[in-house]
């Protein structure tokens, strides 16, 4: 794994995401600090495949860093918000819009087209080496019928190595969970090391069986671009947060 800082220049567009660039009929963005941070009346949206607007209903979790996969069966009211703790949600239900909220954590989105289902998930260090990206795939496929090889997914905005250095607190359950760990975190001083968290959710989406030319992913530092992006790391709290959602056309 190479270390490179951020390369972005300031002010550059935004990166491909994978979805658009296949042309796959949903729409779905990745917020930025533009985004705000309520949900009350509709969400202002930061990158969207195909423009801003108001949506029939918009979903989205207390997320608590676990792995925890909420899936929508049914059509919620206009505008409704769960309370419900966890921190991916999938759906098959047309005109519902899925969202996560970031801040350098990862977000991801999710379509898988044939059966119409689309899903969006949170993933900090502790939901990645847990295990949620396989949940929420596994919940697709048994929820929905789903299936891996024909899913398209995007990791967004986060954190690169070039910024998040972490310690012993989550190097040693990411070697304990993740044999291939020397893959994704380089080790710096004693105790230390620099995780590439989108690295290590990019193999776990490969390891659930999605084919590479159908994972993109936005490689903007959340931590570099304070022009684009809240980051709690740099600003040692949470001064915002940005959502990111997909929704599934009406029927
Ligand atoms: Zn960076």
């Amino acid at each position: 794994m190479n270390v490179e800082k951020c390369s972005f220049p300031k002010g550059s567009g935004v990166s491909d995401d994978g979805l658009t660039s296949n042309k796959i009929p949903v729409r779905h963005f990745f917020g930025t600090r533009g985004t705000p941070v309520g949900l009350a009346t509709h969400i202002q949206l930061g990158h969207i495949a195909s423009g801003p607007r108001e949506f029939p209903s918009v979903v989205a979790l207390k997320q608590i860093h676990s792995t925890r996969v909420v899936v929508i069966h049914t059509h919620r009211g206009l505008g409704a918000l769960e309370q419900t703790e966890g921190d991916a949600l999938v759906t098959n239900q047309p005109e519902t819009l899925v969202v996560v909220r970031t801040a350098d954590c990862v977000p991801v989105l999710l379509v898988e087209k044939a059966r119409g289902v689309v899903g969006a998930i949170h993933a900090g260090w502790r939901g990645a080496v847990g295990g949620i990206v396989a949940e929420t795939i596994r919940s697709c496929v048994n929820e929905f019928g789903a299936k891996a090889e024909h899913m398209h997914l995007a990791i967004g905005p986060s954190i690169g190595p070039c910024c998040y250095e972490v310690d012993e607190q989550v190097i040693n359950p990411l070697r304990s969970r993740y044999p291939a760990w020397p893959g994704v975190l380089q080790e710096t001083n004693a105790g230390k090391g620099v995780l590439d968290l989108k690295q290590l959710i990019y193999h776990q989406i490969r390891a659930g069986g999605v084919p590479d030319s159908q994972i993109g992913r936005v490689d903007h530092c959340t931590h570099c671009r304070d022009d684009l992006f809240f980051s709690y790391r740099r600003e040692g709290q949470v001064k915002g947060t940005m959502y990111s959602g997909i929704i599934l056309p009406a029927a």
